[in-house]
């Protein structure tokens, strides 16, 4: 990942390394930010967000699904093919995202915190004091899989998932897998770890319940052989000098004093 920016912005710094794999990208919040938001780099405005899925378009590239995974059904890596994915199900991802995806023929997967659905981000209220914005709700959901997208389980209640003990650990990944499926009536095949926060034995929480894939936030793309419940990802941000990784990010919550 030498001479890459930390996040990504537009293709032309990444081409030569997605050339090499299955490309997964990260998004969290698109459109305008709310007044007083502290992690402004989790938004992406939707003109950004509409440059970067036409610099793809223009360029060949397509969207393919996690499922079935293009990793273990081709020994070669898929040719222009990437995944979008969006963390925690906001609703501005229907507001400002549902369009942009649509005229340019691509699909995305949400990953949903199965006890929050059509509540608000309490778990950034609380490590950071974020302003409130509100998660999908049941129906805004079958909105966004009746225009052909995909879902995926963020756990039900976004916990650090290697900082509670491993019984609860497990409720929260095998509960929000099952939580999604009594809603939704489909099978939810893929993980997302809050925080990118994982561990041996988190991992292995996740492929007994019966997961394909799981989502971490390290940087990179992914090859054949690939760990399925280690995917790499790379975070879409404006391009910036001063934001700090991700990783210094998360860190700067987990010393907020809540
Ligand atoms: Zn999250």
């Amino acid at each position: 990942m030498n001479g890459l920016p930390r996040f990504y912005t537009s293709l032309r710094d990444f081409r030569s390394v997605f050339d090499t794999g299955l490309p997964i990208l990260t998004y969290h919040k698109i459109g305008p930010r709310p007044p007083k938001v502290r992690m402004k780099g989790l938004y992406v405005s939707e003109s950004l967000f509409r440059r970067q899925l036409t610099e793809w378009a223009q360029a060949g590239w397509t969207t393919t699904q996690l499922s079935p995974s293009p990793l273990t059904h081709e020994a070669s890596p898929p040719q222009r093919q990437l995944v979008i994915t969006f963390d925690d199900g906001f609703e501005n991802i229907l507001q400002y995202g549902l369009a942009p995806l649509a005229q340019n023929g691509f699909h995305a997967i949400q990953f949903l915190i199965s006890d929050r659905l059509g509540a608000e981000n309490d778990w950034e209220q609380q490590l950071a004091q974020e302003a409130p914005v509100r998660l999908m709700d049941v129906s805004q959901i079958r909105e966004w899989l009746a225009a052909g997208h995909d879902i995926g389980a963020h756990t039900r209640t976004h916990p650090q998932l290697t900082k509670i003990p491993i019984s609860k650990a497990r409720e929260e990944i095998q509960g929000s897998r099952r939580q999604l499926e009594d809603l939704f009536g489909r099978p939810i095949h893929h993980f997302c770890y809050p925080y990118g926060d994982w561990s041996p034995a988190v991992r292995d929480l996740v492929a007994e319940a019966g997961f394909q894939t799981a989502c971490t936030v390290e940087p990179g793309v992914n090859t054949a052989g690939i760990d399925p419940f280690g995917l790499k990802r790379f975070t879409a941000r404006y391009r910036s000098r001063n934001w700090g990784s991700l990783a210094a990010t998360m860190r700067d919550w987990f010393q907020c004093p809540h």
